[in-house]
């Protein structure tokens, strides 16, 4: 019995690596060049090629390697009775609130005005910034998104939320599926923390853009199919948005002649917002793996019917 791991632009080395410090006894293979087929019942992926797992006849079990599956929902040759698994830590929470927490303060505290009026030589105080004018919008309430909402209402932060199913979250404003217009009319700092699926591609739009307040800032931390590029860029350049940030793109390595990169009121960051560390999370894949073995239901299931 095997694990293989099928990657495209991780390095599968740390992995192995900590695999084998946890449990010598492994055999761990690293796809292209993982032998036989026949032996590997088990594989760690990351941006698969389509059809990638049908070259194992005995494989039962694929886990993402970070918290997304967008490889499994974009491989239509998944063969049908596979577990699939994804990564789920309090690492990757917090990693990511501390991305987004910088990102919120930093339109907060209006250090994108200041920034730019250094560029000009300007001194110019605004008005001090507050709170109760503030509140920030999570779309999508899942691990990382209901962890983001209830560390900004510790913060002191105004929180509404917004997810398929009706929440109970201490301190936050929960709205189901049905109510996103009146979720979207509280918010001022909208942060994407969705899935992407087929009802969330291309969500945030001009449609939803015009639905926020004026001058509301947007952080989409969740994939970039999520976001319309051209209706960001015409959302800032009318005053309908304020600003952007934005970790994750359509194409990545986001193309040099995008205009996302010279945009004045477009902060962004190479896909870092929360990045999987193998020590923190073989644990988890070692868990599934004795579950495998044992006949034991798997942590962290995919419904890939449901695409997430
Ligand atoms: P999750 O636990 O699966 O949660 C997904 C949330 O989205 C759930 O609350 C779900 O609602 C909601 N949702 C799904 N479809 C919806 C729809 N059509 N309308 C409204 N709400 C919907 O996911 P997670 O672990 O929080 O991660 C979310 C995403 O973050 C991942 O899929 C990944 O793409 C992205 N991510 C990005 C990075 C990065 O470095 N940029 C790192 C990690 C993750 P219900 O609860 O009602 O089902």
């Amino acid at each position: 019995m095997a694990l293989t791991i099928i990657c495209q632009n991780k390095d599968p080395k740390p992995w192995v690596e900590e695999l084998l410090r946890k449990d010598p006894s492994l055999d761990i293979r690293i796809w292209p060049n993982d032998g036989d087929c026949n032996e590997i019942v088990g594989a760690l992926t990351w941006m698969h090629s389509e059809g990638a797992l049908q070259d194992y006849p005995n494989l039962k079990w694929a886990s993402s390697m970070g918290a997304g599956v967008d490889q499994f929902l974009n491989d239509a040759k998944v063969p049908a009775h596979i577990i699939i698994t994804r990564l789920v830590t309090d690492q990757l929470a917090e990693s990511m609130f501390e991305y987004v927490q910088t990102a919120v303060l930093y339109f907060f505290r209006q250090l994108d005005a200041y920034r730019n009026d250094q560029i000009q030589k300007v001194w110019r105080p605004l008005p001090a910034p507050s709170k109760l004018n503030l509140t920030i919008g999570i779309m999508g309430l899942g691990k990382l998104g209901k962890y983001l909402a209830e560390q900004f209402s510790n913060d002191g932060f105004q929180v509404v939320g917004w997810a398929r199913s009706q929440k109970n979250i201490h301190n936050v404003t929960c709205y189901d599926q049905k109510a996103l217009p009146d979720f979207l009319a509280k918010t001022n700092m909208l942060v994407c923390m969705l899935p992407l699926t087929e009802d969330t591609e291309n969500i945030l739009n001009a449609d939803l853009f015009a639905q926020l307040p004026k001058g509301a800032h947007v952080i989409n931390v969740a994939r970039g199919a999520h976001l319309v590029e051209q209706d960001l860029i015409d959302a800032l350049d009318s005053e309908q948005l304020s600003g952007a940030c934005l970790d994750v793109f359509r194409t990545e390595p986001l193309p040099k002649a995008h205009p996302f990169w010279s945009h004045q009121n477009i902060l962004i960051t190479p896909h870092i917002s929360s990045q999987t560390d193998p020590r923190e999370v073989i644990p988890q894949i070692l868990e599934n793996y004795n579950r495998l073995q044992n006949g034991e239901v798997l942590l962290n299931l995919v419904d890939l019917e449901r695409g997430y």
